[in-house]
């Protein structure tokens, strides 16, 4: 028999049994050289509506699938069977106590049990596009990454794809879909989370991404209210008046948006070849107080094998076929703070397409020096070469590139153990190199 929906309450005549919902997809473009296929099992309706959304789904996969495509199997059950022996908490089926979600990378197997969070029932994303990708990637020779993917095109029109890992709420969303505050530079819109990323004959990287849509954390004026009122996800009513102290839904409830609404999608988005990528930026930020979670690939929750592996993987790149001109790597911090006030030193947001800029001229610029002076950490860029006209002088950019030498002193201590502790003796030697040059420089 077939399922009703499963909100209502659990007094409300039960269905017999759930719906088993089978959904093929792809992630990225149908039939791009790139995008892979999976196939996934549920018997959640959300799931469903969701990756409908989320990714390429249906018919045109089917297609592809009956002419003996490979795929990745996703197995994904709430683990709360009608009838149901308790009420459900807030409308939401789920199996708190029983939840295990596990990757078989060599099978290409997902297995989803007890959740219906996305991060844990819509498969194709951080299961897939991620821990299983990441293996595939490895084994076929590209990356899967924790990155958005943006454009950015200068006054001059003048255009470069930028690539940027950064950990969960630290700022890809935002990134990817800044309004620039300096007069003249556009950037649109490829993908907010997820980057696969290949090097072309021509030696180019090139990228994808692998979503179809945005999965995004309900922030404000989500909803307009009719005036008789309407149930929140946590069941009150209260919740949903403006001001009101009653939350109105889970801190990390989330909705989906197709790609193809966003009013700043890059027209290029679905290329089937990707888009080429001239820089890649890292970053994160600094939890005060707390012990520093390192993560230097945004990819710790992520990885489908072992690091130090992966490290090896990055570094294997370089010695690809034709890799003619390998993208310039950066690191931004937009979070510092100021020790004395705890205010962030930096305005981020739309202001950061100052520090792309910068980024963007030096991708075009023949040496190495030009707007750019060497530190023992690096290149920084060198005093005025980030324009600040219109920030009113509130910026303490010496501040903000201030490397004191005492911190470099103990991060690079943290950095050793973390090191020894995670990666062990997997760590390739070019990253044990690096990091004793590091240490030789940081007690010159
Ligand atoms: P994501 O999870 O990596 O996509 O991060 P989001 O873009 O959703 O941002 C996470 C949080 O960081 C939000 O609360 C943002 O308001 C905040 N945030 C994003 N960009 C900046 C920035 O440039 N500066 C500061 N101070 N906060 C930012
Ligand atoms: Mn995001």
């Amino acid at each position: 028999p077939r399922a009703a929906p499963s909100s209502g309450p659990a007094s409300e005549k039960t269905p017999a049994c759930r719906t088993m919902y089978v959904i093929p997809f792809s992630m990225g473009p149908v039939g791009s050289t790139l995008s892979k296929y999976g196939v996934q099992v549920t018997d959640s309706p959300y799931v469903v509506a969701s990756m409908g959304i989320m990714t390429r789904m249906g018919t045109p996969v089917l297609q592809k699938l009956s002419e003996g495509a490979e795929f990745v199997r996703c197995q994904h059950s709430l683990g709360r069977p009608f009838p149901l022996k308790a009420p459900l908490v807030n409308s939401w089926p789920c199996n708190p106590e029983k939840v295990l979600i596990s990757h078989l990378p060599d099978t290409r197997q997902i297995l989803s049990f007890g959740s219906g969070y996305g991060g844990n029932s819509l498969l194709g994303k951080k299961c897939f596009a991620l821990r299983i990708a990441s293996r595939i990637a490895k084994d076929e020779g590209w990356l899967a990454e924790h990155m958005l993917i943006l454009g950015i095109t200068s006054p001059q029109g003048v255009k470069r794809y930028m690539a940027a890992a950064f950990p969960s709420a630290c700022g890809k969303t935002n990134l990817a879909m800044m309004k620039p505050a300096i007069p003249g530079w556009k950037v649109e819109c490829v993908g907010d989370d997820i980057a696969w990323m290949k090097f072309d004959s021509q030696g180019k990287l090139r990228a994808i991404n692998p979503e179809n849509g945005f999965f995004g954390v309900n922030q404000r004026d989500t909803i307009p209210i009719p005036a008789g009122g309407v149930k929140s996800q946590l069941g009150n009513v209260s919740g949903l008046h403006t001001g009101s102290s009653t939350p109105c839904a889970h801190p990390n409830s989330r909705f989906c948006a197709p790609a193809a609404q966003c009013p700043i999608i890059d027209p290029q988005w679905e290329s089937e070849e990707g888009v080429p990528i001239d820089a890649i930026i890292f970053g994160g930020r600094r939890p005060e107080g707390k012990v520093i979670m390192h993560d230097p690939f945004a990819m710790r929750p992520f990885f489908g094998y072992n690091f130090g592996d992966y490290l090896a993987h990055w570094l294997s790149m370089q010695s690809r076929k034709a890799p003619t001109k390998l993208p310039k790597i950066f690191h931004v911090n937009w979070f510092r703070k100021d020790p004395a006030s705890g205010a962030f030193l930096w305005p981020g947001f739309g202001e950061n397409a100052r520090v792309l800029e910068w980024i963007f001229k030096r991708c075009g610029r023949e040496r190495e020096d030009e707007a750019a002076r060497k530190s023992y950490i690096g290149w920084l860029p060198e005093a005025g070469a980030i324009d600040t006209k219109g920030l009113g002088g509130k910026v303490d950019m010496g501040a903000l590139f201030d490397v004191p030498k005492p911190f470099w002193q103990q991060e690079t201590k943290e950095l050793r153990a973390y090191f020894t502790q995670q990666v062990g003796a997997d760590l390739p030697a070019q990253v044990e190199a690096e990091l004793k040059a590091l240490e030789d420089r940081v007690h010159s």
